[in-house]
């Protein structure tokens, strides 16, 4: 069976309200290193990205930061990746996290999370591919990213079974006990190869 070795990990670039969103960041950073599990992210030294990719490289995992150029000066690239992948654009930037990773978390984050959440979800919708997505609800910080896809199944817009798109664990622990138990896709299932 297929093992997830890496995970592409959706978040904010801020470091948000409460200190449990820096906490689960760098717990699963640390965690994903321990699991010997390949980290993919945006590739920014700030926020819960850079707190997730401290983690990580402090336990002695393999980071790999994607980051498009003009973001490079914004975000502020992390020098310390174990490797770091300029794109041309956001959507290649999209397009390298997708292939590199076996699976999909998101974490606490704003706008760009969730434009990331979505689109992975909306390809595994479209059949395009059929990669884990969990999504951690750290303090119900998930609940209206949640409360937004029910409303489109009350409303009649997506199908009861969009809840089987993706997972929803309640913290790091819990995330890890899936990702190490769960089956990667078959290499070569995507259609957007
Ligand atoms: P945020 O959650 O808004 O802090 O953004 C987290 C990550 O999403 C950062 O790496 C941003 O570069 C990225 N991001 C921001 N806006 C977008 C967007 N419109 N499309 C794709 N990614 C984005």
């Amino acid at each position: 069976m297929p093992e997830i070795r890496s995970v592409a990990v959706f978040c904010g670039s801020r470091v948000g309200a409460s200190p449990a969103y820096v906490a689960a960041a760098v717990a699963l950073g640390e965690s994903l290193a321990n699991a010997g599990m390949r980290l993919i992210y945006g590739g920014g030294r700030i926020g819960l990205m850079g707190a997730l990719a401290d983690g990580a490289l402090a336990a002695g995992g393999t980071v790999i930061g994607v980051i498009p150029d003009f973001l490079q000066r914004f975000e502020v690239a992390h020098a310390g990746c174990s490797e770091l992948i300029v794109t041309d654009t956001m959507h290649t930037r999209k397009r390298r996290m997708f292939d590199l990773a076996d699976a999909f978390v998101t974490l606490p984050g704003g706008l760009g999370t969730f434009d990331e959440t979505f689109e992975i979800l909306t390809w595994r919708q479209l059949k395009l591919h059929d990669k884990p997505i969990l999504i951690c609800n750290i303090e119900g910080s998930a609940a209206a990213l949640l409360g937004l896809i029910e409303d489109s199944i009350r409303d009649g817009f997506a199908p009861p079974d969009a809840r089987a798109l993706y997972e929803t664990v309640a913290g790091v622990p819990a995330l890890m006990q899936r990702l190490v138990r769960m089956e990667a896709a078959p290499a070569g299932d995507s259609r957007l190869l």
